[in-house]
């Protein structure tokens, strides 16, 4: 296991200097230019050459985790491995235009989004997409706003959103922020929503039901035509989170089974990297009858050539500036066009059957309070053992291995949710599983040594509440 190095700060020597460049060649006039430029005012900037500064950081990026180095089985966010193809195509010199550039000359740009959007719809049975949304959230707060102003163009706008008990907590947060209040509805035994109670909460203030399919158990909602059915004929509309799509991929069209909105993550499923904070995209479709009120730019084709509609009558305005995350958009294509339309659904058949696996040789091992049928996910509880979650969590980096998510599902006790993506290997499986036995076996023999896990990291035990109040991010002379 890599150690943490030297802070900067204690290997800096005074005079060892990065660049050393003879200055004897530039005419005078120029070094008078740059002279003022530099800076000269910090105090005890460390001192180092370029190799040690290059060794320091790389040595730090080292310490990260990532799908590139390890398996990442972090429930619900889909930490799949994507093919750096996908990379080198977003890379391809000229794909990043300005974004004013005047539109005759950025056709290829334009048809690029214009065909993701016609995958996207024919993926999933929407009418219409936008993929100006920056993240599966803010997907959210668009759509909220869209059944807003649909509603409110009925006349009835209405005040409450519906959300299951088990919802991510960016789906209540963006139900609020567009104006709604919101009524949670409890989960029943199997771990979905319960059409008679569903049918309890629906009156005429209910404008729309938040729900993921899968939800984040993992589960299918299996009455969700039914549930469709009940809120349409309440005047609601059905709002589907589906964010987790790769259990979906190919096989079912959340359109034709009643979703009125759905997003999409293509920073999780459609093959952007994420976890560092960087760009993602969470597209939004809509029904035929939402359509009209997506925001802009929209695409549209006339006469054989790509235009851009900046002003849309009834549309909601603009959300994002330009286009949205226009390189993580090429990156989707590029994925989805490698894969073929004939073998998109592998992906779903093999994100279910690696969970599955995972599942079927760790149900005996780990309590398992909803014993229905999983799909891309699995979530166990820590009743019955002698840690918790998290113990179990950071003994699994002395193996190299991400921890799944920890405490998520909220109605699940110590919830341990288990995603391996399609992208995994049965022998990496294998491993995962086989180390996963041996935690749980010094869970039962050696308690305490889990509890002070973990062992073999840089640092070990962290106060997470501390460093969450207390975020340092740039160093602070005091602090040394
Ligand atoms: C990740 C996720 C979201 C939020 O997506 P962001 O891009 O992180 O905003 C919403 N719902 C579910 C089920 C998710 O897994």
């Amino acid at each position: 296991m890599n150690k943490l190095p030297e802070l900067i700060f204690n290997i800096s020597r005074k005079g060892k200097t990065g660049v050393s460049v003879s200055l004897n060649q530039f005419p005078d006039e120029l070094i008078a230019i740059n002279k003022k430029k530099l800076r000269n005012g910090i105090e005890d900037f460390p001192s180092l050459s370029e190799v040690e500064t290059v060794r320091h950081f790389s040595n730090l990026a080292r310490l990260n985790h990532s799908v590139d180095n390890g398996f990442y089985p972090l429930g619900s966010c889909t930490m799949k491995y994507n093919p750096k193809v996908n990379e080198k195509i977003a890379g391809i010199d000229n794909l990043s235009a300005h974004p004013y550039s005047p539109v005759d000359l950025v056709q290829g740009n334009l048809r690029i989004i214009k065909e993701l959007e016609e995958w996207l719809i024919e993926l999933t049975g929407m009418d219409s997409f936008t993929l100006t949304p920056s993240a599966g959230a803010h997907g959210e707060f668009t759509g909220m706003m869209i059944i807003r102003k649909y509603l409110t163009s009925l006349g009835d706008p209405r005040k409450i959103v519906l959300i299951p008990d088990s919802a991510h907590g960016t789906n209540p947060a963006s139900a609020h922020f567009a104006g709604y209040d919101i009524r949670e509805i409890p989960s029943n035994d199997e771990g979905i929503i319960d059409l008679e109670e569903l049918k309890k909460h629906l009156d005429e203030d209910v404008a729309a039901l938040m729900m993921t399919n899968p939800n984040t158990l993992g589960i299918f909602e299996k009455n969700i035509v039914e549930i469709s059915k009940a809120l349409h004929d309440n005047g609601s509309m059905l709002y589907m989170d589906g964010a987790n799509m790769n259990a979906f991929l190919g096989i079912v069209r959340p359109g034709e089974i009643g979703a009125d909105v759905i997003h999409l993550n293509l920073h999780k499923t459609f093959s952007t990297p994420h976890g560092g904070g960087g760009p993602g995209s969470g597209p939004i479709g809509v029904s035929k009858e939402l359509s009209k009120f997506l925001p802009v730019p929209r695409i549209t084709s006339e006469g054989g050539k790509l235009k851009v509609k900046y002003f849309t009558e009834e549309g909601i305005g603009r959300i994002k500036n330009y286009y949205g995350n226009f390189l993580v958009m090429v990156r989707a294509l590029a994925y989805l066009m490698a894969l073929g339309k004939e073998n998109v659904s592998l992906v779903a058949e093999d994100a279910v059957l690696n969970a599955n696996y995972i599942r079927k040789e760790l149900e005996g091992h780990l309590d398992l309070p909803y014993k229905g049928k999983t799909l891309h996910e699995v979530v166990f509880s820590d009743s019955g053992l002698k840690v918790k979650t998290l113990d179990i969590a950071k003994r699994l980096l002395d193996y190299n291995i991400h921890p799944f998510t920890v405490y998520f599902p909220l109605i699940i006790h110590g919830a341990m949710m288990i995603e391996p993506t399609e992208t995994e290997s049965k022998e990496t499986l294998d491993n995962f599983i086989s180390v996963m036995k041996t935690i749980l076996k010094e869970a039962e023999e050696n308690p305490e040594y889990l509890k002070n896990s973990p062992h073999n990291t840089p640092v070990s035990r962290l106060d997470e509440v501390y460093a969450a109040r207390k975020l340092i991010l740039r160093w602070e002379k005091s602090e040394v």
